[in-house]
């Protein structure tokens, strides 16, 4: 009889699941990614020609995090953020040779020039911000149409420490000035291949004054007069949980504080 693997079978944003919403089990192919470690484990985009097996859904990658702990969310960002990565890097970017994967190794060899390419993380600082002992920054993301107010999040620039990176998205996004900037925790975010590093600090000074393209509002909330804010399994709500509840949020989030 053939083994079965575990698979992380995607379809753009969405992954195959039972009706229990627990993954397949399939054979494995030659083109798929396995994971070396633990079990028998392999991803891959679901084929053109493929139909949905019998009992089998796709969901959204989002609406499973909820049921999932933090070893499955880390397994699967993973396969995510690795099947991303080999899609977008057939070619090798120095001479344009088609690329080949390495044995045994997560990186993608060009024959000709012998370059390597990696799987890349994107680091992403996101701060949660006080004022006093019962106020919190949330702010409210342009693009998102709904009512949801998150952190001050964004990408750290070329030649920056992470400190200077909250520093700035801070002044950029809302105008105010930061103390005590600490380190939290950091979660891997596969959207497409974030990895999260979370801080705290303190308002110091300034005005909330918003980067329109970006925030469409900004305000201080009293902790026990939150908006809607974002889903639970994401670090955004533990974080925000950490701040407004005390520090019992790691029964709350299983994981990242
Ligand atoms: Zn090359």
């Amino acid at each position: 009889m053939t083994e079965l693997s575990l698979a992380y079978i995607f379809h753009q944003q969405q992954l195959l699941v039972d009706e229990n919403f627990q993954l397949p089990k399939v054979e494995k192919l030659a083109s798929d990614l396995s994971f070396s470690t633990g079990d028998q484990v392999i991803a891959r985009d679901l084929q053109n020609s493929e139909t949905i097996p019998h009992g089998l859904q796709l969901v959204p990658i989002r609406q499973l995090l909820q049921f999932w702990d933090t070893q499955q969310f880390e397994q699967a960002s993973r396969a995510i953020q690795l099947l991303e990565w080999r899609r977008n890097h057939k070619f090798c970017s120095h001479c344009g040779e088609k690329t080949e994967a390495h044995a045994t190794e997560f990186a993608m060899i060009c024959p000709s020039c012998r370059y390597h390419q990696y799987p890349r993380v994107q680091p992403c600082v996101i701060t949660v911000i006080t004022r006093g002992n019962d106020e919190i920054l949330l702010a409210k993301n342009a693009k998102n149409k709904s009512n949801m107010y998150g952190l001050i999040a964004g990408f750290i620039e070329v030649g920056e420490t992470l400190e200077d990176a909250v520093r700035r998205e801070t002044e950029e996004e809302v105008g105010l000035k930061l103390k005590n900037i600490q380190y939290l925790a950091s979660q891997p975010w596969p959207f497409p291949s974030n990895l999260m590093i979370a801080f705290k600090a303190e308002y110091e000074s300034g005005d909330i004054q918003l980067q329109e393209e970006e925030i469409s509002d900004a305000q201080f909330f009293k902790f026990n007069e939150l908006p809607e804010i974002p889903f639970k399994g994401s670090i955004a709500h533990a974080m925000i949980m950490h701040v407004t509840q005390g520090s019992k949020v790691a029964d709350d989030t299983k994981t990242w504080l």
